[in-house]
C-alpha cells in the first residue's frame, strides 16, 4: 500500500507487468550493448543478463514530462510509457536500466548506493556525477556520436545533446583522463575505484570542488527560471570552472605517475588529445601554458628515466664482469695448485 501510494506521488500508474517476451528483449538488448561497448570490463553478457531478469518492469501511464522509462528506487522497478521501444531502446532506457543495475541495499533493504551515488540519512552523496556517468555510460553503449552544441554562449562537445549535455561532456573528460574502466567499474559495480583514482591524481581538494560543481549545474538545471538563457550561462560558467580545475591539477598530478617510456608516451598523449574538448578561450589559454611547463617537465623526466635505465645496464654489466673473472680464477691452474 505504501508503495502504491509512493508511486502516486510521482504519478506513475501501472498498467501491467512485461510479459517475460517484452523483459526478455530489453533484457537481451540491454545486456548486449552494455557488454559490447566495455569489452575490455568486469562486465559478462550472463551476469549482466541474470541480474537484469530478477527486475520488475511494468507498462505504466506516466506523465508527459517524464521520459519513456522511469526507475522508481522504492518499489525497485522499471515502469514504461506505452509508446516506449524495446527493440532500438533508447537514452531513457538504457539510464533507467543501469540505474536498476547499479542499485545496492544493506540487509534490511535500505537503499545504500547507487554507483558513484552514496545515500546517507540526511545527505545524498554524488548524485550529479553519477547521473552523469549514467548518461556516459549509456551514450556509449547506444553508440552515440560526439557532437557540438551551443550552450550558454559555449561550444560544449557532448554524446548526450538531449539529456544531462554538460554533465556528461566532462565526465567524457574525466573518463577519457582516467580510462573507461575507473568510470564503468565504480558506476556499475558501485566501487570507490573512480573516487580515489581520480583523488590520487588532483587530491581530495579538487575532487570535492568537482563533485560540488557537478551538483550545481544539476541544481541550477532543476530550478525554474523564467529566463532560459541566464539559466544556461550559470551552467556554462560551472562547466568552465571544472574544466579549468581539470586543465589545472590532471596534468601537474599525473606526472608524478610517469615511470615507464610507455607512461611518458600516453601522458603525452592525453596532454595534446585533451585540447579537443577546449572551447572556451581563457581555457585555452590556461590549457597552452600548462601544457607548454608539464612536456618540459616530462622530457626531463624522460632523460632521468633513460638515464637510470643505462645506469642499471652498466651495474649489471659490472657485476657478470665481476662474476666471469672469478668463476675464471677458481677454475684456473693456479686456483687448482694453490689448494
Ligand atoms: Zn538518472
Amino acid at each position: 500500500m505504501d508503495l502504491e501510494k509512493a508511486l502516486r506521488t510521482v504519478e506513475i500508474e501501472p498498467i501491467r507487468s512485461l510479459t517475460f517476451a517484452e523483459v526478455g528483449q530489453i533484457v537481451q538488448n540491454f545486456s548486449q550493448r552494455l557488454t559490447l561497448a566495455f569489452p575490455n570490463s568486469e562486465l559478462k553478457l550472463a551476469n549482466v543478463m541474470e541480474k537484469m531478469f530478477e527486475c520488475h518492469m511494468f507498462l505504466a501511464d506516466i506523465p508527459d514530462n517524464l521520459g519513456n522509462a522511469n526507475y522508481f528506487y522504492k518499489t525497485q522497478a522499471i515502469y514504461f510509457k506505452l509508446n516506449a521501444n524495446f527493440e532500438t531502446l533508447d537514452d531513457y532506457i538504457v539510464h533507467e536500466c543501469i540505474h536498476y543495475f547499479q542499485d545496492i541495499r544493506d540487509e534490511k533493504r535500505e537503499l545504500q548506493r547507487m554507483g558513484l551515488c552514496r545515500f546517507r540519512e540526511f545527505k545524498i552523496y554524488n548524485m550529479a556525477l553519477n547521473e552523469a556517468a549514467v548518461q556516459y555510460i549509456t551514450s556509449k553503449a547506444l553508440e552515440s556520436k560526439k557532437e557540438e552544441i551551443n550552450y550558454g554562449g559555449l561550444t560544449i562537445k557532448t554524446t548526450s545533446p538531449k539529456y544531462y549535455p554538460v554533465l556528461t561532456s566532462l565526465m567524457e573528460q574525466i573518463a577519457f583522463l582516467l580510462g573507461d574502466d575507473a568510470v564503468v567499474e565504480s558506476t556499475l559495480f558501485s566501487t570507490d575505484r573512480f573516487t580515489f583514482e581520480l583523488m590520487d591524481v588532483i587530491g581530495e581538494r579538487n575532487f570535492n570542488k568537482i563533485q560540488s560543481g557537478f551538483d550545481k549545474i544539476l541544481e541550477i538545471r532543476q530550478t525554474a527560471y523564467e529566463d532560459i538563457a541566464k539559466q544556461e550561462s550559470l551552467i556554462a560558467n560551472e562547466y568552465i570552472k571544472i574544466q579549468n580545475i581539470l586543465i589545472q591539477e590532471y596534468f601537474k598530478g599525473a606526472l608524478v605517475f610517469v615511470e615507464t617510456k610507455d607512461d611518458a608516451n600516453e601522458y603525452k598523449r592525453k596532454i595534446e588529445n585533451f585540447k579537443d574538448y577546449i572551447k572556451d578561450y581563457d581555457n585555452l589559454k590556461t590549457y597552452e601554458k600548462i601544457k607548454e611547463k608539464q612536456l618540459e617537465k616530462l622530457s626531463k623526466k624522460t632523460i632521468s628515466i633513460n638515464k637510470a635505465k643505462m645506469l642499471t645496464v652498466v651495474k649489471h654489466n659490472i657485476f657478470i664482469d665481476l662474476f666471469r673473472k672469478l668463476q675464471e680464477w677458481i677454475f684456473s691452474e693456479e686456483y687448482k695448485i694453490k689448494k
